[in-house]
């Protein structure tokens, strides 16, 4: 038998969509207090909101006549036609999150606007509102919330503990402060004060609450873009990272949300520096013209739709990549030490053509002009400021160099792989690489799957130099190869294997490049010259992203003079 619903389990069903443990009701409120216009949001809550949860807001208050109309379903003041769908500047807009909340639990209501003397409480369960009574109370809002889910049992059954309810709202509530520093926020649970974040309109204790206080210390700040979104933030340098993309906040137009899309953006410009499983963290954010956003397309408004996501895209991954690498740049300088002259080196790649050694090509010439890495003899016992000697190359892997007050250790293979990486994909790029023909071109065989690799990657490894051609059935023939590798044998079949891993957020042409320059250059395991290893340094130094390899390890250690002294206990 087929039967309409009655009112009551109608609105029980649809607030299953919106309210579905203490945190949503959380959210709803304080959203309610924040689109108020509050400068002051209280939040107590006790045992994890199964008991009680109040939120009370010095905003703009709702008048008398409006207190009962709050609560029915589709009752809102931030709507009134279908078109302001098109541009909500509004975190609530449905006007379904007091009627929801009444739905599956007893509410108190009390408001007063800043025009009136007196304030007023209605009382909310189910559909029943009470009629508006006469308080003595302050501008502004206060929501009561007690016994939620009593009414509904199924959902009581799915709420984990008090204390596992209660951290959900803390960290929801914490990592929304940081969207609104002009906002301040208190949140108490059992009556004792979890936090308060003054409206101080600074970031810093709301950034160290929610990132911890020494990864809130390395955020790198992004400069503020303009474009498709403006778009601003901090975000984590490379190498201090997370297992998971948790703490990857993100506000759209003051929305606090998740975005495949976004989140996207953000691996695409870690592409070259981050560690596989590992993750960038940080705040960004974004700002798009309100018709250019759609937030209802998620019952809990947690996930948006972008209209030019491309372009959203693009300029979120810029404004982490140029930020990235102004951070990259200067953290190298720190390790080295180097004073300021370095940075008038330009990034151009060079042509390294025609050489026979195959180090010198990839080194290059220019060498001590732009870098002061110092030609001393080693024996010599001061360091000039600012530049850094090579001591000596150790178990032929590493290379050791000072700048008189620490040790600063280099992968050698690492750092070649940087630098191969960037020139061989600067070249690429700007169809300026130059091949060198092999003069007896050399086959190999493939299985299956490795044939099929390899062919994907074709026209990106000619596009930097390496041509190849099918010569009978999965094989190749390789005819040339990125001048500069010539004397080098490429290793085809550990490149092919690599191939198949999977390097962080590289696009696909980028990790046939990065490939390339890891089968391409110096291994750990080989002897260098003094002078190879000078050069290396400083083609390293004029990297775009010299602090690490393509697959995101390390090129650079430094290890303090202190440090060492304590190694000695002698401090
Ligand atoms: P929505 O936020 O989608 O409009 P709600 O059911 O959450 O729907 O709220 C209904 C209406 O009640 C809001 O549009 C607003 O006018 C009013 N309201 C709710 N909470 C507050 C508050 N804390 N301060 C002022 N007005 C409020
Ligand atoms: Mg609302």
């Amino acid at each position: 038998m087929i039967r309409l619903l009655d009112e009551t389990t109608v609105g029980a069903i649809a607030a299953g969509e919106v309210v579905e443990r203490p945190l949503s009701v959380a959210k709803e409120l304080v959203e309610n207090a924040l689109d108020a216009g509050a400068t002051r949001i209280g939040v107590a809550v006790t045992r994890g909101g199964l008991d009680a949860l109040e939120v009370t807001d010095d905003g703009v208050g709702i008048a008398c006549d409006d207190l009962r109309l709050a609560f029915a379903r589709h009752a809102t003041s931030k709507l009134a036609r279908v078109a302001d769908l098109e541009r909500i500047a509004t975190l609530g807009f449905r006007g379904e999150g007091l009627a929801a909340i009444a739905a599956v639990a007893r509410v108190r209501l009390e408001s007063r606007t800043r025009d009136s003397d007196i304030g007023y409480a209605v009382h909310a369960h189910g559909l029943d509102v009470s009629q508006p009574e006469p308080i003595a109370a302050p501008p502004g809002t206060r929501v009561r919330v007690e016994a939620l889910f009593a009414n509904v049992p199924v959902r009581r059954d799915y709420l984990r503990s008090p204390t596992a309810e209660f951290a959900r709202i803390s960290s929801f509530l914490a990592m929304l402060g940081l969207g609104y520093p002009s906002v301040a926020f208190n949140l108490t649970h059992d009556g004792r004060t979890a936090f308060t974040f003054p409206a101080a309109g600074t970031l810093d204790q709301r950034l160290a609450h929610v990132f911890g206080t020494d990864a809130a210390r390395s955020l790198v700040a992004l400069e503020p873009s303009d474009g498709a979104a403006r778009v601003r933030g901090f975000v984590s340098p490379p190498g201090v990272d997370r297992g998971d993309r948790r703490l990857q906040l993100l506000f759209v137009n003051g929305r606090l949300l998740r975005s495949t899309l976004l989140a996207g953006a953000w691996s695409a410009a870690y592409a070259t520096f981050a560690l596989r499983g590992r993750h960038p963290f940080g705040l960004l954010f974004v700002d798009v013209p309100p018709d250019h956003v759609d937030p209802n397309v998620h019952p809990t408004k947690s996930d948006v739709r972008l209209r030019f996501a491309d372009a959203v895209h693009d300029v979120v991954r810029r404004s982490i990549a140029r930020a990235l690498a102004r951070d990259a740049t200067s953290r190298l300088r720190d390790a080295l030490s180097f004073a300021p002259p370095l940075q008038a080196t330009a990034a151009a790649p060079s042509q390294d053509a025609g050489s026979s050694n195959p180090h010198a090509a990839l080194f290059g010439a220019e060498t001590s002009r732009e870098l002061a890495v110092a030609a001393t003899s080693p024996d010599a016992n001061e360091v000039p400021p600012g530049e850094l000697r090579i001591l000596a190359q150790l178990d032929d892997t590493f290379v050791l160099a000072t700048d008189g007050s620490a040790l600063v250790l280099v992968d050698q293979h690492a750092a070649h792989e940087r630098v191969a990486f960037e020139a061989i994909a600067a070249r690429a790029r700007s169809g300026t690489a130059v091949q060198e023909p092999l003069l007896v071109p050399y086959g190999i065989e493939l299985d299956a799957d490795e044939a099929e690799r390899f062919e994907r990657s074709r026209s990106a490894l000619a596009a930097a130099g390496l041509e190849a051609e099918p010569f009978g059935e999965r094989a190749y023939r390789i005819l040339t190869t990125p001048a500069g590798y010539g004397a080098r044998a490429f290793d085809l079949r550990a490149y092919v294997a690599d191939l198949a891993e999977d390097a962080g957020g590289l696009d696909a042409r980028e990790r046939v490049w990065a490939s390339l320059a890891c089968h391409s250059v110096v291994r750990a395991g080989e002897r260098l010259e003094h002078a190879e290893m000078t050069a290396l340094l400083a083609r390293l130094v004029r990297c775009k992203n010299p602090m690490h390899c393509p697959h995101g390890r390390p090129t650079i250690v430094r290890i303090e003079a202190d440090a060492i002294a304590r190694m000695f206990k002698r401090t």
